[in-house]
């Protein structure tokens, strides 16, 4: 049963955006691969949740501050006897464990997720100090993309190799089905209230809107449709011929000026110049009037 799901965090969603819109930077592009992969993987593994209906309580990425100290966990599992806390890794290729390092191949030392691990695991263990119920805790590292290799991993270690992963989630529902009480659950909902968002930490570089390129990019491809249509009803993509609805397509730019911009009014003029192509602007007008509740009057109107 999933009792907390994962959702984008909001960098992510930030990147996403503008990665078709501005030229990132050699960091900022390897910042935000690494957060998609990551976020691939978790998502990936949260999948086989999914799929398999069992009683184990999960909640998905948890963020907790313990002693000054914040930590995250990308997923919790309680099941009957146990509360699993798991680091999810995407890596991809070959990878040689060697005097307690991570190695990947052929000499690039990566951070041991184990090591990190253990820290939350302590933190973790001694917030549960002061919960009602708790349970044993045990930690490992799942490796979930099916083009990684491990080479000399000690037998004993907890890791779960991604052969491993299908066996190691049908063996938590096993354990748990039937067995999960209210002592569980409350030790979940003590888990809920000691998460805190992730809203206040945000990696994302600044951006400005006059660096970001204005206009509608397609929904398919994320090319941007270079020409006004003055009075056509649908936009058509020149690069994959993806037909979409002026209307949705504007709605669609809307969304994304308010999340790039949380602290702009959406108005008529800021949503022509962001759209660019559309170059009417009754038209944006009329599509903001029907879409979003109006406030104000005259040249202060705007719309939420
Ligand atoms: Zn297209």
């Amino acid at each position: 049963m999933i009792t907390k799901r994962r959702e984008k965090t909001k960098d992510l969603m930030l990147y996403d955006l503008l990665v078709h819109r501005m030229d990132f930077s050699i960091k900022d592009r390897q910042t935000y691969e690494k957060m998609k992969q990551g976020y691939e993987g978790e998502r990936r593994f949260d999948q086989l949740f999914d799929e398999t209906n069992g009683d184990s309580l999960i909640l998905q990425d948890l963020l907790f501050t313990h002693n000054n100290t914040t930590f995250q966990i990308d997923s919790v599992i309680i099941t009957a006897d146990t509360i699993f806390l798991l680091e999810i890794k995407n890596y991809k290729g070959d990878f040689i464990y060697e005097n307690d390092k991570l190695v990947k191949m052929p000499n690039t030392e990566i951070i041991q997720p184990l090591h990190q691990l253990h820290r939350s695991e302590a933190l973790f263990r001694n917030m549960m100090l002061g919960f009602k119920y708790t349970l044993p805790i045990k930690s490992l590292v799942i490796f979930i993309h099916p083009h990684f290799t491990l080479y000399q991993a000690p037998v004993k270690i907890p890791f779960v190799l991604p052969t491993q992963v299908q066996s190691f989630v049908q063996k938590l529902h096993r354990n748990s089905t039937m067995n999960i009480t209210e002592r569980h659950h409350l030790i979940a909902k003590e888990l809920l209230n000691h998460h805190i968002s992730q809203s206040k930490f945000r990696n994302v570089a600044d951006y400005h809107y006059d660096e970001l390129q204005k206009g509608i990019y397609c929904r398919n491809c994320k090319q941007f449709f270079d020409i006004a249509y003055p009075e056509r009803k649908y936009l058509v993509c020149a690069h994959c011929n993806e037909k979409e609805d002026v209307n949705t397509a504007v709605l669609r730019c809307v969304n994304e000026y308010k999340i790039l911009f949380p602290n702009e009014k959406v108005t008529t003029n800021n949503i022509l110049d962001w759209c660019a192509i559309i170059t009417s602007k009754k038209r944006i007008r009329k599509i903001l009037r029907e879409n979003y509740e109006v406030k104000g009057t005259k040249q202060w109107t705007y719309y939420i």
